[in-house]
């Protein structure tokens, strides 16, 4: 069967010397867990050139994102395996930046069309600190229900540790494309509730395999709801104006979501579940509404949530350190360890 790689099995002892001798380069920095944020495209153009516009502004959005949080992000757009092509092109690139990057202790896992819709919110990584995965989802969904949409795979954390090599090896099976892809997709199939007919997707295998050998994984797979790690578009777009009014970023879930994912929505390709239309407008509408926060800090804001346009917010001030003091989003400092 199909391997990511030859099998690695000490890689939690060979990581740990290696951490020794490199003290330059630690995975834990004030006390935080260095994390990286990988995300990419397909090596090609879009079929619409729009769609191109909007990965721009998604990255755009990672970037601002990033670099208020001090994360450190890639972003690719090479198939590092020809047979994982498509959504299953995330699994070898995980694993290659793991190997490649000892000093990464997070790797975050982010959809091109997912968004940072709450610029203040930080992953509490101290919660995290016994677990290996971090997926948003819902338990009853995943084990009483056997649900498609359990979990999401648009964004979700692996530690970089042996556990992490063993799931991607046994994640990965499913994903070479052709007829084991297709064969596998009936399994998942039938297998899912809600699920419709096509090849195995990432998603898909996840579940599956989480469901399956339970007590293999789930000891160290933190299933998260109380804050939006993944947040459908469709209930949070129409909402931005409300939210607005009455709540303010930093909460991360329903009020305020951290992220908002455009699950169906396929403006870089030719076909999706929603319209083209509504799907740029709303994805105009997240890039904007997230966009403001950034443009907070610098006295501008959107003239709209739907307008590239800006405006100034406050005048020009002689002492802008008072306005550094009142707006600048300041990264929180956890103790992890
Ligand atoms: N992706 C990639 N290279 C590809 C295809 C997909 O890097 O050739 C990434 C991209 O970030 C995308 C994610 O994989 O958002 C999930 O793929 P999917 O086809 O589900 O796309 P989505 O619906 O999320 O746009
Ligand atoms: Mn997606």
């Amino acid at each position: 069967t199909f391997t990511l790689g030859p099998k690695i099995t000490t890689w939690d002892q060979d990581r740990k010397v290696w951490l020794r001798r490199y003290r330059q380069f630690p995975n834990y920095i004030n006390g935080r867990p260095r994390t990286l944020l990988v995300t990419g495209s397909p090596p090609s153009p879009c079929d619409n050139a729009v769609g191109d516009h909007y990965l721009l502004k998604a990255l755009k959005n990672k970037i601002d994102y990033c670099r208020i949080h001090g994360i450190e992000i890639v972003y690719n757009m090479a198939h590092l395996d020809k047979e994982m092509a498509g959504y299953w092109a995330k699994l070898p690139l995980i694993r290659r930046l793991m190997l490649s990057h000892p000093e990464v202790e997070w790797i975050w896992w982010m959809d091109s069309d997912a968004l940072f819709t709450d610029m203040v919110f930080e992953i509490p990584a101290l919660k995290y600190r016994n677990h290996n995965m971090v997926i948003h989802g819902y338990p009853d969904l995943l084990f009483d229900q056997k649900s498609w949409i359990a979990l999401n795979t648009g964004s979700f954390l692996l530690r970089n540790c042996q556990w992490s090599l063993d799931l991607l090896d046994a994640w990965a099976p499913m994903g070479p494309k052709g007829p084991v892809r297709e064969e596998a997709g009936k399994i998942l199939t039938a297998y899912l509730k809600g699920r419709p007919a096509f090849e195995a997707d990432d998603q898909s295998a996840l579940i599956y395999m989480l469901v399956s050998e339970k007590d293999r994984w789930m000891n160290k797979v933190f299933v998260e709801n109380s804050y939006l790690l993944h947040g459908f578009w469709e209930g949070l777009v129409d909402r931005y104006e409300e939210m607005i009014e009455k709540h303010h970023p930093g909460l991360g879930d329903e009020r305020w979501p951290f992220v908002t994912h455009f699950v169906g929505c396929k403006p870089c390709g030719s076909y999706g579940d929603y319209s083209v239309e509504r799907c740029l407008k709303s994805m105009e509408r997240a890039f904007n509404f997230a966009d403001n926060q950034v443009l907070k800090l610098y006295g501008f804001k959107h003239m709209g949530l739907v307008s590239p346009n800006i405006k100034r917010i406050r005048s020009e001030s002689v002492n802008p350190l008072i306005d550094v003091d009142r707006f600048a989003i300041r990264r929180s400092v956890h103790h992890s360890r």
